[in-house]
């Protein structure tokens, strides 16, 4: 007897269906969504939106396994304490970023709508620069001193010395160069020992540095525009909230362009930053045409007066081609309405990825006529001599430098301060 007859047996008949057949159809139902979830889930693992929610929860698992088990440190009561304890927090989520190029990475939009810590007094420029390049500063100088140590240069140490700038993102032709230079003065005595050797590097990249200009192109008759270029994860969103703040904090009236319409997270990112920082917008739904948006922002920038207008660009096309074409559009139907525009072309270069960041300008370079480069996220890295890379490789000069996460943590580059924060 089947499974059917023997539950009809058991049970009284309920109308014309018994409750053995309930079950039954149940069981054949249960089956048969096994079946079908068997023959999906292969195809539905392999689905963008499925692997961002795998990604979301190992996140989530990875965050509770980190926080601290209960009976741990005790929440700081202390200004001070609450103050790094947030920093801390904030760091780790920076760290917890996933950076994969091949999902294409849209940042978290926790990133700018989290309240962020508010410093009581704000450190001048030089503050920032030197907190910003201190582990740089603290590698650099720790290979090159423990080169010396108790040593005089010969050609073993300048092999040391070569290592330690290659290690430091200097580049490859520009440590070559300053090599010959020491092995010449070697020969010459004037640099024999550490102390000689720090002040020749610093007068030679300072003297190297000080050739670029660095003055930002304003055109005389405003508006003046800037297009922001660069690949997502760059800290593209974040550097141009930044210079938004510094222009308007200058006096200047700014309007921003979300001409990134492929990643809806980058209007929506753009959109808050303007609203925070208190400059006007132009956007559109997202997926709409980029040059369309650039079009209406220099439009609404000549209606409204504006001073200078800032324009989000893609980060990520497919081909190096798409990327061109797009970018060439964006220029052409700006150049429309003032003939002379763009006026500059900033590149964001993501300084912790060292002489990475040299192979990717050299390919934007190759796409668009690149005027400056905003380093972001030097306060990071060790790899802050990646500039004197810059310098060497491409130079494009480094009008600018990101150093923390906040629309305030931006530097003009200047080769003083800079080269004295990373030597002394
Ligand atoms: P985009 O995808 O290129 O637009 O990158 P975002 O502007 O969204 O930045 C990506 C992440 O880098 C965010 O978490 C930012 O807060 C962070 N970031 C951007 N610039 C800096 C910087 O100068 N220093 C640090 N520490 N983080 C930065």
């Amino acid at each position: 007897m089947n499974l059917s007859g023997i539950l009809a047996q058991a049970q009284p008949e309920t109308g014309g269906t018994t409750f053995g057949d309930l079950v039954l159809m149940i069981a054949v139902g249960g089956i048969v969504l096994l079946i079908i979830v068997a023959i999906a889930l292969p195809r539905l693992r392999k689905m963008k939106w499925f692997k961002s929610l795998q990604r979301k929860a190992q996140k989530r698992r990875e965050v509770k396994a980190k926080s601290p088990p209960a009976g741990g440190p005790a929440p700081p009561t202390t200004r001070k304490g609450k103050r790094k304890r947030a920093l801390a927090d904030q760091e780790a989520e920076v760290e917890d970023i996933d950076w994969s190029e091949d999902e294409g990475y849209e940042a978290p939009l926790q990133a700018v709508t989290k309240p962020l810590v508010k410093l009581k007094k704000k450190p001048s420029k030089r503050g920032l620069i030197e907190r910003g390049l201190s582990k740089t500063r603290k590698k650099l100088l720790t290979n090159l001193r423990s080169v010396f140590k108790g040593r005089q240069l010969d050609e073993a140490v300048i092999e040391e010395i070569r290592a330690s700038m290659l290690t430091a993102d200097m580049g490859p032709h520009f440590t070559e160069e300053v090599i010959e230079h020491i092995r010449e003065r070697w020969h010459t005595k004037e640099v024999t020992d550490y102390e000689h050797l720090e002040k020749y590097l610093k007068d030679y990249v300072k003297k190297d540095l000080h050739q670029w200009d660095l003055a930002v192109n304003w055109t005389a008759t405003p508006p003046t525009v800037v297009l922001v270029v660069g690949v997502n994860g760059s800290g593209k969103t974040t550097s141009i909230a930044k210079l938004a703040n510094q222009f308007k904090n200058e006096g200047k009236k700014v309007i921003v362009a979300a001409a990134d319409t492929f990643r809806a997270a980058a209007v929506d990112q753009l959109t808050i930053w303007a609203e925070r920082i208190g400059v006007d917008i132009v956007k559109h739904e997202p997926g709409g045409d980029p040059a369309a948006v650039a079009y209406d922002a220099v439009d609404a920038a000549i209606a409204r007066h504006a001073d200078v207008i800032i324009v989000d660009t893609a980060g990520r096309l497919h081909t190096q081609k798409n990327l061109m074409q797009e970018l060439n559009k964006i220029k052409r139907v700006i150049a429309k309405k003032i003939p002379d525009a763009p006026h500059e072309v900033i590149m964001v270069l993501d300084a912790t990825t060292g002489q990475n960041a040299v192979s990717q300008a050299k390919l934007f370079t190759s796409v668009v006529d690149v005027t400056s480069i905003f380093l972001a996220k030097l306060d990071g890295t060790a790899k802050g001599g990646v500039v004197i890379g810059m310098r060497e490789e491409i130079d494009i000069p480094v009008k600018f430098v990101g150093l923390g996460e906040t629309p305030d943590d931006i530097a003009p580059f200047d080769p003083d301060i800079s080269i004295d924060a990373m030597f002394d």
